[in-house]
C-alpha cells in the first residue's frame, strides 16, 4: 500500500540548473535509489541505491585492508555513563543523541544511547585490550549504521539513521597517530577522486568546525553545482583526549605507563549524495563506471518479429559477465525509446544497442551516458567479437571524462578574493570555494558566517608571503576555503 502524502510521485525530473534541491529529490526517487519510509528522518535504500553503497564499500574496504586495517563490530547501544566520560565529546553530540529508556515494560536504571558515533564504546574496549606497547597499534574499522536526531530529511545528505564506516586506531606515539590521520584522509581523497570522480580539497578544519574532543580534524570538501560545499569525509587526530577519558594506557618499552594516542575517521553515504549532485543532468543520474551497479545495459531491438537481437544480446552479455563486467539485458516488452529514457534516469554509463541489421553486420552500437545527444563521442559502432575490449576502453574514458569535467568546474569556481568587499560578495553569491588568506580566529569566522552564511571548509599552509587576513585585516596564518555548505 502506498501513501501518496508519504511517497511523492515523480513524473518529470525538473531542470537541474533551475532548482538543484527539487532535481535531487526527484532523481533519487525516480532512479529508485531510495524511498521515504514511515519513520520520519529515515529513508529506505532500495536495491539500486544499495548497489551504489556496495561499490563504495568494496573500494574503501580494499583501501583500508591495503593499509593494514581489519574490520570488527561493536554494540549499537552505549551506556550513558560511558558517553559522559569525554566532556567535549558528549557536549558536542548531546543535542543529537536518541536514548533507550525502557526494556519491555521496565524502565532502565541507566539510559542507553543509540550510537551517534562509537568512540566511547570502542575506547572502553581498547582499554581492555591494550597492556603493553607490543599490543599497539590497533587498526580497526567498523561498517555500521549510526543515528543522529535530525528534523530534515534529504536522501543521503541529511537523515536520522545513516550508513557509514568508522575507523578507530590506537598508537604508542603522537607522530604515528598523526601519520595515520593523514594517511586515511588521503585514502578518502583517492576514493572521492578516482572512484566517485568527485574532485575535493583536502585540508584542516578550523577549531570551531573540529570534531568534539579531537586535537585536529581533517576533511575532504567537494563543491556542488549550486556553489555550496559538501564535507565528504573526515579524519580526526584525537591526541590523548579519548585515551585519558577511556583509560587506554600501556606499559612502554621504557617501563613507563603511558596513555595511547588515538584517531578516528569516517565516510558515510553522504558521499553518494555528493556524487549524485556532481554528475547528474536533466535526464537523471550519471554514475561513474567504478561506482555503477550496472556498467552497461543491452537494449536489443526487435523488428517485425525478428528476435535474433535478443539472443545475440544475451550471448554478448554472457561474454562480458565472464570478463568481469556488471551488465544486464533489458528484454522487457517495451519500446526501445522508453528503455533508453529509463536507463538514462538510472545513469548506467554505457548502453549497448543491437538490432537486426547489427546482427547481420556482427556489430553493436555503444552509447555513452556521460555525453550529450549529438556529441560525436556519444555513439560508436563496434565489432561484436571485440566487444569486451571496446567496453573496457569506453568505461575508462567515461570515468576519466566525468572526473575531468567535475575538476574543471571546481577550479573555475574557486576564486581567490583579495579584498574584503570582493570576499563578502563572492561568499554571498555562492561563487564556490572562495580562497583567501585567513587569520584563523574564531571571532573572524563567526563574523563572516553572520554576514554571508559562509563558513570555513578547510585550511592549508600559506603559499606565499601574504601577511593579512582578507576577511578582517589581522595577520594571516593560513589559506582557507570559505563557502556556504550542506
Ligand atoms: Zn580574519
Amino acid at each position: 500500500m502506498s501513501d501518496p502524502a508519504l511517497q511523492p510521485v515523480v513524473k518529470e525530473i525538473p531542470p537541474k540548473a533551475a532548482d538543484l534541491s527539487a532535481w535531487y529529490t526527484a532523481v533519487c526517487l525516480k532512479a529508485e535509489l531510495v524511498s521515504y519510509s514511515p519513520v520520519r528522518g529515515c529513508v529506505v535504500l532500495r536495491p539500486y541505491g544499495y548497489g551504489l553503497w556496495e561499490n563504495l564499500q568494496k573500494h574503501l574496504d580494499k583501501a583500508f585492508k591495503d593499509t593494514g586495517h581489519e574490520n570488527a563490530y561493536f554494540p549499537l547501544l552505549i551506556p550513558e555513563g560511558l558517553l559522559l566520560k569525554e566532556a567535549e565529546h558528549v557536549e558536542g553530540f548531546a543535542p543529537e543523541v536518541a536514548w533507550v529508556t525502557h526494556g519491555g515494560q521496565e524502565e532502565l536504571t541507566e539510559r542507553l544511547a543509540i550510537r551517534p558515533t562509537s568512540e566511547a564504546i570502542i575506547g572502553v574496549m581498547y582499554a581492555q585490550w591494550v597492556e603493553s606497547y607490543r599490543d599497539l597499534p590497533i587498526l580497526i574499522n567498523q561498517w555500521a549504521n549510526v543515528l543522529r536526531w535530525e528534523k530534515a530529511t534529504r536522501p543521503f545528505l541529511r537523515t536520522m539513521e545513516f550508513l557509514w564506516q568508522e575507523g578507530h586506531t590506537a598508537h604508542a606515539h603522537a607522530a604515528e597517530a598523526r601519520e595515520e590521520t593523514l594517511k586515511m584522509l588521503d585514502v578518502y581523497r583517492e576514493f572521492a577522486e578516482n572512484v566517485a570522480a568527485v574532485p575535493v580539497y583536502a585540508g584542516i578544519k578550523s577549531a570551531s568546525e573540529r570534531f568534539p574532543g579531537a586535537v585536529e580534524t581533517f576533511s575532504i570538501e567537494a563543491l556542488m553545482p549550486d556553489g555550496k560545499a559538501l564535507q565528504s569525509a573526515t579524519s580526526h587526530d584525537l591526541g590523548q583526549n579519548f585515551a585519558k577519558a577511556y583509560d587506554i594506557k600501556f606499559l612502554d618499552a621504557d617501563q613507563q605507563i603511558k596513555y595511547a594516542y588515538t584517531t578516528s575517521w569516517g565516510m558515510s553515504w553522504r558521499m553518494l549524495g555528493a556524487m549524485i549532485m556532481t554528475h547528474g543532468d536533466d535526464r537523471g543520474l550519471r554514475i561513474p563506471p567504478k561506482m555503477a551497479p550496472l556498467e552497461a545495459v543491452f537494449v536489443p531491438i526487435v523488428r517485425k518479429g525478428d528476435e535474433r537481437a535478443v539472443a545475440a544480446a544475451h550471448d554478448a552479455a554472457k561474454t562480458l559477465r565472464e570478463a568481469g563486467f556488471r551488465v544486464r539485458v533489458d528484454d522487457r516488452d517495451q519500446q526501445p525509446g522508453w528503455k533508453y529514457a529509463e536507463w538514462d534516469v538510472r545513469g548506467v554509463p554505457l548502453r549497448i544497442e543491437i538490432g537486426p541489421r547489427d546482427v547481420d553486420a556482427g556489430t553493436v552500437v555503444l552509447v555513452r551516458r556521460d555525453k550529450a545527444k549529438g556529441d560525436p563521442e556519444q555513439k560508436q559502432s563496434v565489432p561484436l567479437d571485440q566487444l569486451a575490449q571496446h567496453v573496457r576502453v569506453s568505461l575508462d574514458a567515461i570515468q576519466l571524462s566525468m572526473y575531468e569535467e567535475a575538476k574543471a568546474f571546481l577550479h573555475e569556481h574557486t576564486p581567490r578574493a583579495n579584498d574584503r568587499a570582493e570576499f563578502t560578495r563572492l561568499c554571498k553569491e555562492r561563487a564556490g570555494m572562495v580562497d583567501i588568506t585567513w587569520c584563523g580566529r574564531a571571532a573572524c569566522e563567526a563574523h563572516v558566517k553572520a554576514e554571508t552564511g559562509a563558513t570555513t571548509r578547510n585550511t592549508r599552509a600559506l603559499d606565499g608571503d601574504e601577511t593579512s587576513c582578507v576577511a578582517c585585516g589581522e595577520a594571516a596564518t593560513v589559506r582557507a576555503y570559505f563557502a556556504q555548505s550542506y
